[in-house]
């Protein structure tokens, strides 16, 4: 079975995204709650996309998501006479925001719209960044 890489780069966290990294530090994945309408939005808005109010609180997301639609990258280094491929799928969470990710321990070749994935975290840097796992 051929099987994904994972190939981040350096992440590092700034000012807008402390939030989120503080987050993922504790391997849970920030969705946004509107305190007025309570529509669910993903970790980078900053107001409801619904009603437009600034009062949102944060809460871990299930970590279930569902393949939307994907890529597979196939990465080359100099010599190397074999591609790695990287995965990138755009997931609907369970809760209804979508977010893109790489996708680790997945066989390239079986992946489909639909296909049930799960958020796990991997370390680049100082920070935990989510990527999708399939969901066994
Ligand atoms: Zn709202």
């Amino acid at each position: 079975m051929t099987t994904s890489t994972i190939n981040l780069g350096l992440v590092c966290r700034d000012p807008a995204t402390e939030n989120f990294f503080s987050s993922t530090a504790k391997r849970e994945f920030p969705i946004c709650l509107c305190s007025d309408c309570g529509a669910v939005g993903g970790p980078q808005q900053t107001l409801c996309l619904s009603c437009g109010s600034t009062g949102l609180k944060w809460e871990a997301a299930s970590g279930r998501a569902v393949v939307r639609s994907y890529i597979v990258l196939h990465q080359r280094a100099a010599l190397q006479e074999t591609p790695e491929l990287v995965v990138v799928a755009i997931g609907e969470l369970a809760e209804g925001p979508w977010w893109w990710a790489q996708v680790a321990d997945v066989d390239p070749y079986t992946m489909a719209e639909g296909k049930r994935l799960v958020i796990d975290f991997v370390a680049s840097g100082e920070e935990m960044v989510p990527i999708f796992r399939p969901d066994a």
